[in-house]
């Protein structure tokens, strides 16, 4: 199946948002294996979008459409395609119950624009909307389905990952099912990863293997295709186990993890706490793991330590040791570890500073980090990086490895880690 998806909307074309529903929905139809050729956008104007689907049929035999299903004179999809597939449009009872209900409980008084949201072509499967008022709709004419979802991501997200997808996945498969499964992994490149997992690259059948690079890191996606979910699931295992015996060393989290939220997992389950002295990185090491609900009981404190003045004013670093080794430096990076975890009372403590760019200040080219981490009344261990990537890429990226490197220490003293 060949996926084209046409997002209607003029303020897409003033640059005035981002299409961020072709990106959200093509890599939805990703997971199931549907291959997207085109992204078209087209604004509210009912010829043009009516010679955008005249295009999009005669290359797609899916084509989803995004936006223009509200309830004002702009809002052209539905009355287009409705025109251009020959079909009437229907009043759907359940929609419009659905938007009475929701001027009633506002106390607000309902439009013929807010009935208008309720139309649907006729024959079409209705999707319903539960975060707005617009419902979806599927329509299958001459071997080809059209899907119309609602603009705002909000409505459109949800709509399409479980009303639209799962119809989908089952036309796809026969009223059988499709489970993927991600694993992530850090501190190796995409290349060399694809390397290593080669031949299982080169055989992939069911389930598919596919990998993807973003933000320093790597994940592959294992895409199982079977009559029941339990099937799915027992081929997923079985090849997410064959990876894992080539790379599994650099995996660190499975579907939405997060470096921070699997840092943050493994602290609480093992009841460690952390400080961070953070120079390049100005608090984001802290600020990362912070998004994660519950840090509370594992992050302490921190300190951000920026120049080498505050280094020796705050952490109580020897000038000597600046004078000598510089700021960007291994034992700068385990002064500042060690410091800031007796400062704190914890079990960790974590000291990050480099040259994040654009211009070096310390004699150090750009992109040198030094990560030091203290366990316990261990001897610091120090990690150098050479990133290079720009500035604030660069401090994502230490911060990332922080977690990395403090996952990978952890594990090696014991401490549990969940898979
Ligand atoms: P509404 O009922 O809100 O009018 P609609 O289905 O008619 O919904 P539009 O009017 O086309 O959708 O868009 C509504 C809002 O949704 C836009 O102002 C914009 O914020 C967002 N939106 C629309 N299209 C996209 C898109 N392709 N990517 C991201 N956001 C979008």
């Amino acid at each position: 199946m060949n996926a084209e998806i046409l997002a209607v909307g003029s303020e897409l074309l003033l640059g005035q948002i981002t299409n961020t529903n072709a990106k959200f929905i093509s890599s939805q139809l990703s997971e199931l294996g549907i291959n997207v050729f085109y992204h078209t956008v087209v604004g509210d104007n009912a010829k043009r979008l009516e010679q955008a689907i005249e295009v999009a049929e005669s290359r797609a035999d899916l084509i989803i459409f995004s936006g223009g299903l509200g309830p004002t004179k702009d809002d052209l999809t539905k009355e287009t395609i409705a025109r251009h597939v020959g079909v009437q449009l229907e009043m759907d009872e359940v929609a419009l119950t659905y938007i009475e209900q929701f001027f009633a409980k506002r106390g607000r008084s309902m439009t013929d624009n807010n009935r208008k949201q309720a139309l649907v072509l006729t024959g079409s499967e209705v999707l319903a909307n539960h975060h707005g008022m617009a419902p979806g709709m599927i329509f299958k004419k001459d071997h080809r389905t059209y899907i119309l979802l609602p603009g705002p991501p909000k409505e459109l997200e949800p709509m399409f990952q479980f009303e639209a997808k799962p119809k989908l996945a089952a036309m796809l498969n026969d009223g059988g099912t499709i489970a993927s499964h991600v694993m992530r992994f850090y501190g190796i490149g995409e290349a060399e990863l694809e390397v290593r997992v080669q031949d299982i690259l080169d055989r992939q059948t069911n389930p598919t293997v596919a990998p993807l690079a973003s933000d320093g890191e790597v994940t592959l996606r294992v895409t199982a295709k079977a009559q029941t979910e339990q099937q799915a699931q027992q081929l997923i295992d079985a090849k997410v186990a064959e990876i894992q015996a080539l790379v599994g060393n650099y995996q660190y989290g499975v579907n939405d993890d997060s470096l921070a939220s699997k840092t943050v997992e493994m602290l609480l389950d093992n009841e460690l706490t952390i400080a961070a002295a953070e120079s390049l990185t100005a608090g984001l090491f802290q600020s990362e793991l912070a998004e994660i609900p519950g840090v509370g009981n594992a992050l302490i404190g921190g300190v951000v330590t920026y120049t080498a003045d505050a280094k020796v004013k705050q952490l109580g670093i020897a000038q000597k040791l600046i004078d000598t080794h510089g700021v960007v430096s291994s034992e700068c990076a385990a002064a500042m570890a060690s410091a800031v975890r007796e400062k704190f009372a914890t079990n960790i403590g974590i000291g990050l500073t480099g040259e994040a760019g654009p211009t070096a200040h310390d004699h150090q080219p750009v992109g040198t980090v030094w990560i030091g981490i203290a366990i316990n009344d261990e001897k610091p261990l120090t990690y150098l990086l050479h990133l290079s990537g720009m500035r604030n890429t660069n401090r994502l990226r230490a911060v990332k490895f922080a977690c990395h490197y403090l996952m990978q220490q952890l594990e090696e003293r014991g401490y549990k880690k969940r898979y």
